[in-house]
């Protein structure tokens, strides 16, 4: 895929979605989104609108479009959209979908799906087969059309709410699953302690009390996802072989509810030739953990798939709700860019005049004039237009830094922080809002507060050209990944655990000895009792030296073996522990120091820098001194691209290194020789020739 980007930076915005923009709207609006400088748009064809009678295939205002887009020379992503299905999709086919207690799920309209028919059921095989049918008329269509770039295959691919779909094929869908996982339903029941009768009398859950049915299921649940991907993907491969087939998912696995909003974007990546997400972040952020969202979002892109995109990214929100600041935009703009982004699409050029998107999610007005939003995405553009080619050409190098991220691992972590009643399942809504994904924001604040932008790795990853690896809040854990860290460890690596810690096995169940899998040999220490922590309380570690760590979550009384207590609790039992393992260095905190940051930082309090990650950089030789940047690089043979933001609340002065220059400064920065001054938001591109 590397071909297709690399010659300049691709900067576009989604365009058509039926029934909007207006055909009479088009030629003015494409003619302009060309003068200001970028390089593509994106086009929507809905299913229900092509394929309205069944059968009958009607392509023409897509074919307008692109005559439209040829005058104005705009590349163009057309973007089947499976999820709008036409009527007959329900009517003839039984496409309906079904919740929990057997529930109808029916097609509605909303303002993002306007036409209607949102959403049928792909697991059932003759939709799946009418709807890469579809894909495929659709590719063989535009195949030859001059403007056509790629496809995207997928428009946030996802399995919402947690209770679809229960209809007959979809319970096949996933008897069919744990056959091919377990061979015999013995097997299952052996393996979770079970007793199913048959494969045919398994059922998806109907409580979330019991963890493990609601952990295989809606792994399933993301099975299924990847696989309705793979539909649309294989229609449009058959109908225009050679052309590359991209999809990009809502909320990443990093930022997404597993268990009520699930999507696995590694299962997904490997439908498609290059993966992409929509910035779902904060436009209005309260405080620095949420401006943290775009560089968190782009570090797990990255590892997704390092030919990411950022393929909707919003300037706005809906129904004149207040707007987000300029500034604020124009610096999440090129910190996603900075996180090593291929290409980015605006959601969406003009705002939207319907529902519940009413003059929502647009850089622009709603009949298509500047906002002061859009003069900033212009500015960009600009920029990119001089200087994009360079830029393209980079890529993101591998930090001194990792945090472990395990979507199994959050997914059963969520399952545990599941409320309600019994047989209340049908009420839970999504929430990521708990303990894992607390705990690895606050870890990569914490990281990057000293200057060091982590990289995400997951468990099947290799791990030894890191110098500090982060594991947080990880209760389940496999031979294969112990095997890793000693290994990682034993050769001078150095890791930082942060509890709760190996305490459950590959059934869910809680170990009899904590950690699991004799890894106290490697951390040095048992869990010896474990006291849970409300939200809000936290306990005080206190280390030899006088100094100070609050954790949040849990208490954990730590028993060392080989390794040797370093910080004490209140009631002088060991709370934090460093462990000598070949050559290296392992400290384990009983407690969870980045939950503790980031309840400290979503308060608006003033956070510092938790000791125990100043001992372990210090460790590796890192430097742990705070800075009030974010500091980002993207780097080629030719050039190295340093970009620094501003995320606090008050003007930072900064230098500019020895041998860079500075490329680019918001409105919010201002150069005087080698001082640049940062306001707030503000952010600035410096560069390096190599
Ligand atoms: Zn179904």
């Amino acid at each position: 895929m590397d071909n297709l980007f690399t010659d300049f930076f691709p900067f576009g915005a989604q365009y058509h979605r039926a029934p909007t923009p207006l055909e009479s709207e088009w030629d003015g609006d494409l003619a302009e989104i060309s003068a200001k400088g970028y390089t593509h748009i994106q086009f929507r064809p809905q299913w229900r609108c092509h394929e309205r009678i069944r059968g009958q295939y009607d392509f023409a205002e897509l074919d307008r479009l692109f005559a439209v887009a040829q005058k104005h020379n705009l590349r163009v992503i057309v973007k089947p959209q499976l999820e709008t299905a036409p009527d007959w999709v329900f009517t003839e086919l039984g496409g309906s979908r079904v919740g929990f207690g057997g529930q109808p799920l029916p097609p509605i309209a909303h303002a993002a799906f306007y036409v209607g028919g949102w959403w049928p059921c792909f697991d059932n095989p003759v939709v799946a087969e009418a709807a890469g049918r579809f894909t495929e008329a659709l590719a063989k269509h535009v195949k030859d059309q001059g403007m056509l770039w790629f496809f995207n295959a997928w428009n946030e691919p996802r399995s919402r709410p947690m209770g679809q779909c229960q209809c007959d094929h979809s319970v096949q869908s996933y008897r069919d699953y744990l056959k091919r996982r377990f061979g015999t339903i013995e097997v299952l029941n052996a393996s979770f302690g079970k007793a199913w009768t048959s494969f045919e009398t398994v059922f998806p859950p109907q409580s979330h009390s019991d963890y493990a049915e609601l952990y295989l299921w809606r792994q399933w649940a993301g099975e299924a996802v990847a696989a309705q991907v793979g539909v649309s993907a294989e229609g449009i491969r058959r109908g225009a072989p050679g052309k590359a087939v991209m999809c990009h998912v809502g909320f990443t696995s990093i930022t997404q509810d597993p268990a009520c909003d699930t999507s696995n974007d590694l299962l997904n990546a490997k439908q498609v030739d290059f993966y992409g997400c929509s910035l779902g972040i904060q436009l209005l952020p309260k405080n620095r953990i949420e401006k943290l969202e775009t560089p968190v979002i782009g570090a797990w892109m990255r590892r997704v798939d390092p030919n990411f995109w950022c393929q909707e990214f919003y300037t706005n929100y809906a129904n004149w709700w207040q707007e987000a600041d300029p500034a604020f935009i124009e610096q999440a703009l090129w910190m996603i860019l900075a996180t090593g982004a291929r290409g980015l699409t605006f959601w969406q050029w003009r705002s939207e005049r319907f529902g519940e998107e009413t003059n929502g999610w647009g850089m622009r007005e709603m009949d298509g004039s500047a906002t002061p939003r859009s003069e900033r995405c212009d500015i960009v553009a600009n920029q990119l237009q001089k200087w994009g080619a360079e830029l393209a050409k980079t890529t993101v190098p591998q930090s001194d830094v990792a945090i472990l991220f395990d979507p199994a691992n959050d997914l059963l972590m969520r399952i545990e922080a599941m409320e309600g009643p019994l047989n209340g399942i049908a009420n839970i809504q999504a929430n990521n809002d708990y303990s894992y994904k607390r705990g690895i924001r606050g870890a990569f604040y914490n990281l990057m507060t000293t200057g060091h932008a982590p990289d995400f790795v997951t468990p099947g990853d290799c791990y030894n050209n890191y110098k500090l690896f982060i594991i947080n809040c990880l209760e389940q854990i496999s031979e294969d990944t112990v095997r890793k860290l000693e290994k990682f460890v034993e050769q001078g690596g150095v890791l930082l655990v942060e509890y709760p810690f190996a305490c459950r096995d590959e059934r869910t169940w809680a170990t009899l000895q904590r950690p699991s899998l004799g890894l106290d040999r490697l951390i040095g220490c048992r869990e010896t009792h474990r006291l849970a922590l409300n939200d809000g309380e936290t306990r005080t570690l206190r280390y030899g030296d006088g100094q100070q760590d609050t954790a949040a979550f849990c208490q954990v009384r730590l028993a060392p073996t080989t390794g040797i207590a370093i910080a004490t609790w209140e009631d002088g039992s060991a709370a934090a522990v460093v462990n000598t393992f070949g050559k290296g260095k392992v400290f384990t905190c009983g407690g969870n120091l980045s939950i503790a940051v980031w309840d400290t930082l979503v308060a608006n309090r003033k956070s510092a820098l938790p000791h125990l990650y100043a001992l372990a950089l210090e460790a590796t030789g890192l430097s742990a001194e705070t800075t009030p940047f974010w500091t980002l690089e993207r780097t080629s043979k030719e050039n190295a691209f340093r970009f620094l933001f501003n995320p606090t609340e008050k003007p930072q002065n900064a230098e500019i290194p020895s041998g860079f220059q500075l490329r680019y400064a918001s409105a919010e920065a201002k150069a005087e020789g080698n001082r640049l001054a940062l306001a707030p938001n503000a952010a600035a591109v410096l560069q390096k020739s190599l």
